[in-house]
């Protein structure tokens, strides 16, 4: 079964020139995007013409209108080569744009969403704050009602693409949370906006080429339809959906960073020698390799299955985050076995295993820690136990 815009054969060429793009445009320059930590203009430009800043938003709107199940696939082909290349348009295509398709009005769709998909705006979405991460609820930047306009005030921080958004899609407080909800709403609000303050770009450990910083709001007025969906009582709910989907698509990235690591392992494997005999015809070395083979396959066909059980709306809670857990602690331990295979080469600046180390630590991090996942996981379990019973 499939829920999307795009049929089969049209998406299998998709898929083909994705795979085209990372394989000869991008893995060539992945040095250089580290040494820059930037992304060359030239890539931005090819992905912009290949619809990659707008794939996961409905063609109504000017994307490719790929679902979930099909995001997953792409997202495996992008995790195969720096993760900074998918980050440019993730937020487009990810937390910050499924805000807006799922829960904007048709005129907020309309401004924002044509240009999000060419990759003319770019879009990034503000939640964390110092002391409000994993436990957003508890944010503080506050939006004051004014007239017809709102007023916003506060401090965001680790904010992905900051410095170069166009766009912000703000949460904020807009009133103390109570028994209807957690009295949090989400703004749009462009980042040339009086008030609107960029940090220096983040010093981060990995994924060079991707941006992050803290953003500020200092008595930022917007008018009224700057509310998303028009309502006070969205921004929540909208932040949790957009983070619970975004959640299947960061495992199938992190299938194809560790299918990344793992090739490079046995090609390494293979060909490198001790004492004349290649290392790949040691056993122990061998049970590495088999110890990663065996967590890749696992981790695609998990992913496969909760874009599946998404797209029908069979479980949109536990599955994404059973995937993200699964998949990102999978990547981390094929990366780490991928620096041992490797020997000293594995810690050098040159080589893919040392670069996929650092990007994929993230992932554990981002869109709910692994110990946020599995609070989500157990919780629910019991829940849905108890519910049972009454
Ligand atoms: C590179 C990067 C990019 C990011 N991009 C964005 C972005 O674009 N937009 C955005 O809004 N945010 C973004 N973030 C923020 C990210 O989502 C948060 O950093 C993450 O959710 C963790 O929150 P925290 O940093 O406040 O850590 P904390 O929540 O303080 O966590 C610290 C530790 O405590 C644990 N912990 C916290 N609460 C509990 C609990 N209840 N039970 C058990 N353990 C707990 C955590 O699992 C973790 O181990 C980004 C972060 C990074 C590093």
């Amino acid at each position: 079964m499939t829920t999307s815009e795009v049929s089969d054969e049209d998406f299998q060429e998709i898929l083909a020139q994705t795979r085209h793009f990372v394989r000869t445009a991008v893995i060539p320059r992945e040095q250089e995007i580290l040494a820059s930590d930037r992304v060359p203009d030239d890539l931005r430009e090819q992905a912009k013409k290949m619809g990659l800043f707008g794939y996961a938003i409905p063609q109504e709107w000017g994307g490719l209108g790929l679902d979930l199940s099909q995001d997953v696939e792409l997202a495996m082909e992008l995790g195969y080569t720096s993760l900074a290349l998918r980050s440019m348009f993730g937020t487009n295509n990810g937390i910050a744009g499924q805000v807006l398709v799922g829960f904007g009005t048709d005129e907020q769709k309309a401004r924002w969403l044509e240009p999000m998909a060419t990759g003319d705006v770019v879009a990034s979405f503000a939640l964390t704050e110092p002391g409000a991460g994993s436990n957003p609820s508890g944010l503080r930047t506050k939006a004051v009602r004014q007239g017809d306009d709102w007023v916003i005030t506060g401090q965001k921080r680790f904010i992905t693409n900051a410095p170069t958004a166009d766009l912000f899609v703000v949460f904020a407080r807009s009133r103390p949370a109570d028994a209807d909800g957690a009295g949090i709403a989400v703004f749009l609000v462009p980042a040339d906006t009086a008030g609107v303050q960029v940090g220096a770009k983040d010093a981060k450990m990995g994924q060079e080429g991707a941006w992050t910083a803290d953003v500020s709001f200092d008595d930022v007025r917007v008018p009224a339809q700057a509310l998303v969906g028009g309502s006070e009582d969205i921004g929540y709910r909208a932040a949790m959906i957009s983070l619970a989907r975004g959640r299947v698509h960061i495992a199938a990235l992190a299938v194809g960073a560790a299918q990344r690591a793992l090739d490079e392992s046995v090609a390494y494997a293979a060909t490198a020698t001790q004492g004349g005999t290649p290392i790949g015809d040691f056993q122990l070395v061998q049970a590495m390799l088999a110890d990663q083979q065996t967590g890749v396959m696992a981790g695609r066909a998990l992913v496969r299955d909760t874009a599946r059980q998404w797209v029908r709306g069979e479980d949109r809670r536990v599955a994404p985050s059973a995937a993200k857990l699964f998949c990102t602690e999978m990547a981390g331990d094929v990366a780490d076995l991928a620096v041992q295979i490797h020997g000293g080469s594995g810690y050098m600046r040159e080589v893919p295993v040392e670069r996929i180390y650092r990007d994929v630590r993230l992932l554990r991090l981002y869109e709910g820690t692994s110990e946020i996942q599995r609070l989500i996981i157990g919780s629910n379990l019991v829940k849905t136990a108890q519910k049972e019973r009454s």
